[in-house]
């Protein structure tokens, strides 16, 4: 459980990273922390790409219906205009965003706030997901949550991709991904090869 630091002195910001797979409680974890900033009567925003409309413009959802109000970007340098006078900012969906991201995170933590920020660690070909890679290399605290592999009942670190559609930003639930472990995830990739004809794996 992630506990909030204190800090002796000069007050300072931070960038924060929550991370994992699909289903993996992210925005849960997003959204307990922006809470607790809240109860702590911290100045909150919180801002998630323009891209992802699923569950309405001005809401941060996760998969339980838990949710905050946010304001969607099209660009992470609006998060430098849009938190004036904020303690703490939260970025939801982090791997859609542009590769500046993780420039204007440590910007707005050299101004003393508090930044938390999540996303997907791997695209479904299993690959560092957009910006994110490099905003875990600045962060100063990471937290990587999991998922539960419904075939082995291991810890799900990768999100499985049910439909065959070869673009890496393929918005979607449950009808269209699955957590699964390592193992099974990769079994899953052989077998569709196979399924579709193609030699390898
Ligand atoms: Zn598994």
């Amino acid at each position: 459980m992630f506990l909030e630091p204190h800090f002796k002195g000069q007050r300072s910001g931070w960038i924060e990273v929550i991370c994992g797979s699909m289903f993996s409680g992210k925005t849960e974890e997003l959204i307990r922390r922006l809470k607790r900033s809240k109860i702590a009567n911290q100045r909150v925003e919180i801002f998630k790409p323009g891209i992802d409309k699923r569950y309405g413009e001005e809401k941060v959802v996760s998969h339980d219906a838990n949710y905050i109000l946010s304001t969607p970007i099209d660009h992470s340098s609006r998060l430098l205009q849009l938190s004036e006078g904020v303690d703490v900012v939260g970025v939801d969906e982090a791997q859609f965003f542009d590769e500046d991201l993780p420039e204007n995170c440590q910007r707005l933590a050299l101004r003393g706030i508090r930044v938390i920020v999540a996303g997907l660690d791997m695209d479904f070909r299993g690959l560092p997901f957009g910006p994110m890679p490099n905003l875990l290399a600045v962060a100063e605290y990471i937290t990587k949550v999991h998922a539960i592999c419904p075939h082995c009942g291991n810890l799900a670190t990768h999100s499985y991709r049910l439909v065959q559609e070869e673009a890496t930003i393929l918005l979607g639930e449950k009808d269209r991904y699955e957590p699964r472990c390592r193992t099974c995830y990769h079994m899953g990739n052989i077998l569709d090869l196979r399924l579709r004809g193609v030699e390898g794996g």
